[in-house]
């Protein structure tokens, strides 16, 4: 069966960058049709877990300190359109050894970008919060206006409005395949085939099934979250007194943790996660798992040891370089990529629907794109 109606852009992926692209591109007035092979927010894929961090200070490069700007102002607007809290401000701590990539590269965006900073000792960290426990060499970066995004919360609501702009979406529909010609793409889901004049494909990490033809650099990579009930001083974990927080420590290992939004205090590592695909990831949490960061946590939150609460698995999908991928596709220039966001990419979802926007509509971006360019 064929429908019959020519949509102007079809969307494959309803997660945070796609939910995104649909609100943006209907209250651009365009009729957008989207596909999620679930019914999102959901589970499955890279944005759940109940908490995501937002920061200004960028340490892995200046270039996303406008961007993160303008996601501030987008997380605030739809949390006014919608009725819905999404945002929650705490101010955020980088924690390292002086010269690491971590404090460096953050000190650096604040500089280059003369935000509101200030460097801490170690000692100073341990009186401000008494619940972070650096090492005495280490110091921190705090920057204000970071904070703690809800992605689920943040995924209905993008997809509301866009639904609210006219989108027509459909969960529980996985598409199988898309073709392209110059001026049309056709998308086939076990249901139909849809026929629309552009497309975005932000399947997250299911990109690289809808790209058979290409050979993607891409890493799909395993991350576990777990949420501790504190062991001790239980109210100095609540937003108001713990901010989010990034560790860097024996050299390249990151940790990070935020405050008890409500279900315990949620810690976890960034990157070190095995490779896998969404096929055979193993979604089940070992207690090895839950015993790696439990000696996390002593070392640097140790009031934050308590009884493990929940496990639960998360996707990265990394480009090699950890930048974005959000370009048109090589061949078929009626074709935008948006996915691959190196397990740093929720907090820009409203900026990523701008983008693709922008791409689609053939307008130029109000941001440095280069590093995100197909490469
Ligand atoms: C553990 C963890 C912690 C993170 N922490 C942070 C953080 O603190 N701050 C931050 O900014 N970022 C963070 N990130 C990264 C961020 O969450 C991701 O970059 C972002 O959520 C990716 O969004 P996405 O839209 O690409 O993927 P998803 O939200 O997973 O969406 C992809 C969607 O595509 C759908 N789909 C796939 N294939 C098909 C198909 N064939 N047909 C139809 N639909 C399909 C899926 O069902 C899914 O809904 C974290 C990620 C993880 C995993």
């Amino acid at each position: 069966m064929t429908t019959e109606r020519t949509h102007d852009v079809a969307i494959i992926g309803l997660g945070a960058m796609g939910s995104a692209s649909a609100f943006e591109l209907s209250r651009r007035g365009l009729d957008v049709i989207g596909f999620d092979r679930y019914s999102p927010p959901h589970a499955f894929g890279s944005s759940h877990g109940d908490t995501r961090i937002i920061r200004e200070a960028y340490f892995e490069d200046p270039v996303y300190v406008p961007m993160v700007q303008r996601a501030f102002e987008s997380w605030r607007e739809l949390e006014r359109l919608s009725g819905t809290a999404l945002l929650e401000q705490t101010g955020g701590l980088m924690i390292g050894v002086p010269g690491s990539d971590l404090v460096e590269g953050a000190r650096h965006s604040a500089q280059v970008h003369g935000l509101q900073h200030s460097m801490l000792s170690a000692g100073e960290i341990r009186a401000r919060f008494p619940v972070l426990n650096p090492e005495p060499e280490m110091v921190g970066v705090w920057e204000p206006r970071a904070g703690v995004l809800s992605p689920e919360a943040c995924v209905a609501a993008q997809l509301e409005q866009a639904r609210r702009g006219g989108a027509v979406l459909r969960f529980d529909e996985p598409v199988s395949r898309w073709e392209a010609g110059d001026d049309q793409v056709g998308v086939y889901t076990g249901l139909d085939r849809y026929s629309a004049k552009q497309l975005v494909i932000s399947a997250g990490a299911w990109v690289g099934s809808l790209l058979p033809g290409m050979r993607l650099p891409l890493r799909i990579e395993r991350q576990v979250l777990h949420w501790f009930e504190p062991g001790s001083h239980a109210d100095s974990f609540s937003p108001e007194h713990c901010p989010i927080h990034l560790w860097q420590f024996d050299r390249d290992r990151f940790f990070y943790g935020f405050p008890d939004m409500g279900a315990g205090v949620k810690l976890a590592f960034h990157h070190g996660g095995e490779s896998t695909t969404v096929d055979e990831v193993r979604r089940t949490v070992t207690i090895t798992e839950v015993e790696e960061v439990r000696a996390a946590a002593r070392r640097f939150v140790p009031a934050a040891e308590g009884r493990v609460l929940a496990s639960v698995v998360c996707l990265y999908t990394n480009t090699p370089d950890e930048h974005f991928w959000i370009d048109r596709h090589p061949e078929h220039s009626n074709v935008v990529v948006a996915s691959p966001c190196s397990g740093h990419g929720f907090k820009f979802a409203p900026v990523v629907g701008e983008i693709v926007a922008d791409l689609l509509e053939g307008r130029r971006a109000g941001f440095d794109l280069r590093p995100f360019r197909w490469r």
